[in-house]
């Protein structure tokens, strides 16, 4: 069966052809754009200054893609908000909602589960079920926009899932995202946050985009990099740091480097005083994360005393260090946990989706 084409997914100029080609005037293409990336309509027949034929047609030929809310944690603390959603096909994504001073941000998923394999990563326990469509991870915005009724200014993609193993769909997602018909994210807004699949950054360099690039590098030992990331057999360090550069070259853009702290494996003064060797003279800035325990992976967080050392011997060698503030430490808030909660209940089945 032939798939019905996914408006949500398209920008203007297909979404132009698809409506021209259903008889309708080209200006169509702009309201309907409207509706669904301005005003985030959650049904077809919202879209009233269509005309009822039209409609019809949208629903008969076209898949409008709606995310719905399965759950929500709001933590006590600090307001921030984990939601889970359900897509079409009873696979689950979350993202989360946290309020900065400079603004909301929205941490989104880019993919059902994840290939990559990190030791750390709840996600990566139950591999990779899918991709995720364009419209998917603009939905996933669009329905915490509107729950909280709150401006979003920032987008981090640093949810579930490897954004540059769904190159394509990533990069309509940003443009759509960033389009001036729709929530018209400055693309200085937005972060995408990868494990280093060196190719795909060399590529991304080249589309000369303004997003922040921040790369999980958890180690600065190819060695020691190895065997927290299977990733790092494919691309060692010294081609993933090349790659970082020529990304700063080509964009201006200083890169992130996350490094989420692992006690007594990468938080010793001599993983600070190889860190600080690493990127010294590059023009980045390095986030420092102290690890969220996920049970099956058996690494701890260190205590404060040391994550400060951590912090204080990287910026006596010239670094520029921020250490992350820990939101929603009250809720399931490390990667993939309140989906891989939901999982393991078998909560969703087919049988009962018509009931939310
Ligand atoms: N695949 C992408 C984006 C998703 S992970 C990437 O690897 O960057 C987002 C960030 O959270 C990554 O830096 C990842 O290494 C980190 N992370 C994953 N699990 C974590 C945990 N339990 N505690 C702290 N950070 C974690």
């Amino acid at each position: 069966m032939k798939q019905k084409p996914d408006i949500k997914s398209m920008n203007l100029a297909e979404l132009t052809e698809f409506v021209t080609e259903a008889g309708q005037k080209p200006f169509r293409a702009k309201q309907l754009y409207q509706w669904m990336h301005q005003k985030m309509s959650v049904s077809i027949d919202e879209m009233t200054n269509l005309s009822a034929a039209f409609r019809e047609s949208l629903k008969e030929e076209a898949t409008y893609t709606v995310l719905k809310q399965v759950d929500v944690q709001i933590s006590k603390r600090d307001g921030t908000r984990k939601y889970l959603f359900l897509l079409e096909d009873g696979n689950m994504v979350e993202s989360v909602f946290m309020r900065y001073k400079t603004g909301n941000s929205v941490c989104i998923s880019s993919q059902a589960g994840c290939r990559m394999g990190c030791r750390f990563c709840a996600s990566a326990l139950n591999g990779l079920a899918r991709n995720l469509l364009p419209s998917e991870m603009l939905e996933q915005i669009y329905r915490i926009s509107a729950d909280t009724k709150e401006r979003i200014s920032n987008v981090v993609v640093m949810g579930t899932g490897e954004p540059l193993d769904n190159y394509d769909n990533l990069l309509r997602f940003i443009e759509l995202l960033c389009n001036e018909d729709g929530l018209h994210i400055s693309q200085r807004n937005v972060t995408v946050s990868t494990c280093g699949i060196v190719p795909k950054i060399l590529e991304l360099a080249h589309k000369k985009l303004q997003i922040t690039l921040a790369i999980s590098l958890h180690a600065a030992d190819q060695q020691k990099r190895k065997e927290l990331m299977p990733i790092a057999n494919r691309y060692g360090l010294e081609d993933l740091i090349t790659a970082c550069q020529f990304y700063f070259d080509m964009t201006g853009r200083r890169i992130t480097f996350e490094y989420s702290l692992l006690a007594g494996v990468n938080d010793s003064d001599g993983d600070a005083d190889l860190l600080a060797k690493l990127l010294l003279g590059m023009n980045c800035h390095v986030n420092l994360i102290p690890v969220n325990p996920v049970k099956e992976s058996g690494f701890g967080s260190p205590d404060k005393e040391s994550v400060a050392d951590f912090r204080r011997r990287l910026e006596q060698r010239g670094i520029q260090v921020t250490v992350r503030r820990e939101l929603g430490g009250d809720i399931d808030a490390a990667c993939g946990q309140l989906r891989k909660k939901y999982m393991e209940k078998g909560y969703i089945f087919e049988t009962n989706l018509a009931n939310l």
